[in-house]
């Protein structure tokens, strides 16, 4: 091919395309100094040189791209690319509304002696690279990582969607639905984190597909963290979806070789009107999900304005009950217990009271819940072991034989599941000087029916020499025959055996079994609530080893409880 000189005109014509081309194009010398130069080019980079001068591209250019020269200086044969486009920004100062604020340059080796820069607006690219990013990062903000779901933060933009479309479309109902896995620490604690994960993960998929297999379309899944997860999802379908997952999430878990068992809570709320917020919504479920966890897990339950009541009033107990805490307001109230035989008396139940500066005495059953939920139960479990101990100790000195040989102290479960209580207890027993012989420990029976972690920490309790009670046995799950399985020495016989004792032979014959299955496995027996000398005298015939109940004296405050100890002795032999 040869080369055509350009045709009369060609000149202006090649002149007016640089001029009014669309992209800057500028040549210069190698040292930057510039030769040629095109409006746009002046245009892109005027931003850059507040004084106008535009003699040298490298100084102009120098703020954003400093290397330029020294680059351009070790580019050698001619066609070479000094830089490729190169992306500059401008620093936010010197941006001005409707000037570009980032440039595309492009510089190249033309010959010997001059360099060929182009420069083009890179404004627009900039902005929608931005985008981009924004999209993606708004997208990761609102997607749970482990299981791909989304987040509590789109949990709540899709509620408020739905209370936008419920507030357009007349008829528009929703529900939201919480579920909870049943002590899911266990799992973390017990078999590590990985394998926690990966039951989540799971959980996570069979949740999705419960709820996709029953609104196809439009039940919409997320993650609110840990072990909570949400549907949402067309009001009517609420309870059957609710079933359907708790009976999904309630199948075993596979994970390699392991096995894993769970079961999970489920609480749900409709939105009613319009005027509540996702917030308050979530907060509905969220009552619901923990009031059936608090009648035993494994459950569904849908929220009911009384919920939050009850939650209202547990907060304030519970602000109350750190105050009483705090303050000396609670007390220790003494029940004795006798021998059934003998009618002399064995030892005391120690309860506890609260002087309540305006409602009064309160008893237990308004507070310990409380004080469970909320973890006050270790101070307060703890403060009773130690004003127990110490008030025996002080009757052992003041009485002498009069005193009773041991005082009962109640723990709950709270108590029992925190490893800390062996040295809580031991540590009572040695600060007040009490023989752990004296000590005995009551303990419900549905709680000592339970995994061996719980049996490994009465074991440990009972080793520091103490005697551990079963509470309340009758009311809860194990039977006579599990006793045996039992680390106990006392089996106390719930107040509702007793009461029907003497009107029904079938309470006879159960009380019958269980003092002489306690009696061949070495333990004693207790009966709970004696209200009348007809009970009192069965319990006797039935050879019950012990008894406690008004009948024989109601729990009472530590002075009164001490007179009644020192003037058994002497009623007995009145009696005699
Ligand atoms: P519990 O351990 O079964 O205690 C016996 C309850 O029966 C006591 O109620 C006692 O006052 C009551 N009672 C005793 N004799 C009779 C009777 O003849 N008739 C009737 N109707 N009731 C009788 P209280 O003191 O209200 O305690 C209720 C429950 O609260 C206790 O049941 C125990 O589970 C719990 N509790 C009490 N004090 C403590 C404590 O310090 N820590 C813990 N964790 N729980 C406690
Ligand atoms: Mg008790
Ligand atoms: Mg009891």
């Amino acid at each position: 091919m040869t080369f055509q000189p350009p045709p009369p005109g060609a000149y202006e014509a090649l002149m007016q395309f640089m001029y009014q081309a669309p992209i800057g194009l500028v040549q210069t010398t190698l040292d930057g100094d510039i030769v040629m130069i095109n409006p746009m080019s002046a245009q892109l980079l005027m931003p850059l040189s507040p004084c106008g001068n535009l003699l040298n591209l490298f100084d102009v250019l120098s703020p954003l791209a400093p290397n330029l020269r020294e680059l351009a200086a070790g580019a050698a044969p001619p066609g070479q690319v000094v830089c490729d486009r190169w992306r500059l920004a401008l620093p936010d100062a010197q941006r001005r509304p409707g000037m570009p604020n980032a440039l595309n340059l492009h510089l190249l080796r033309l010959d010997d002696t001059h360099l060929m820069a182009t420069l083009s607006d890179a404004t627009l690219d900039v902005q929608r690279e931005q985008q981009a990013i924004a999209a993606q990062l708004h997208a990761a903000t609102r997607e749970d990582r482990l299981t791909a779901m989304p987040n509590r933060t789109a949990l709540v933009e899709r509620i408020d969607r739905e209370l936008g479309r419920q507030q357009d479309e007349a008829g528009h109902g929703f529900a939201v639905v919480l579920f909870n896995a049943d002590r899911f620490e266990r799992i973390n604690l017990m078999l590590g984190k990985p394998i926690g994960d990966a039951v989540l993960r799971l959980m996570a998929s069979r949740i999705l597909s419960v709820a996709h297999a029953l609104q196809p379309g439009s039940a919409w899944t997320a993650r609110l963290g840990g072990d909570e997860f949400a549907v949402v999802l067309g009001e009517t379908s609420a309870s059957l979806l609710a079933e359907r997952t708790l009976e999904a999430l309630a199948r075993p878990y596979l994970i390699g070789d392991l096995e894993v068992h769970l079961t999970a809570s489920a609480g749900a709320t409709t939105a009613s009107h319009s005027e509540q917020s996702a917030e308050e919504l979530l907060q509905d479920a969220t009552l619901a999900m923990q009031d059936a966890k608090m009648s035993g897990g494994s459950r569904y339950r849908a929220f009911d304005a009384s919920m939050r009541e009850c939650a209202q009033r547990r907060a304030i107990v519970e602000a109350d009950l750190r105050q009483a805490l705090a303050e000396g307001q609670l007390f220790v109230v003494y029940q004795p217990i006798i021998d059934l035989r003998t009618q002399a008396l064995a030892g005391a139940e120690a309860l506890v009271r609260w002087r309540h500066p305006e409602r009064g005495i309160v008893p237990p059953i308004e507070f310990i819940e409380v004080a469970e939920a909320t973890g006050l139960i270790g101070l307060l479990g703890e403060w009773m072991l130690n004003e127990s101990c110490r008030q025996l100790v002080e009757w052992q000195r003041t009485l002498g034989a009069l005193a009773p040989g041991y005082v009962s102290v109640n723990l709950s479960r709270a108590q029992i599941t925190e490893p800390l209580i062996v040295d809580a207890v031991a540590r009572a027993l040695a600060m007040t000087g009490l023989p752990p012989a004296s000590l005995q420990l009551e303990v419900t029976e549905s709680l000592a029916a339970q995994g061996d972690g719980i049996r490994s920490r009465l074991v440990e309790l009972k080793s520091l020499g103490l005697t551990l009670a079963l509470d309340d046995f009758g009311t809860g799950y194990s039977s006579l025959a599990s006793l045996h399985e039992m680390p106990i020495d006392v089996i106390k016989i719930d107040r509702s055996f007793v009461m029907d004792a003497v009107s029904s032979a079938h309470h006879r014959v159960l009380i019958d079994a269980v003092v002489m299955v306690a009696r061949s496995l070495g333990m004693r027996t207790v009966a709970e609530g004696i209200e009348t000398a007809e009970q009192q005298a069965l319990l006797s015939r039935l050879e019950c080893d012990r008894g406690q109940g008004y009948f024989i004296s109601r729990p009472l405050a530590a002075n009164d409880a001490g007179a009644w100890f020192a003037a058994r002795r002497e009623e007995l032999e009145l009696i005699d």
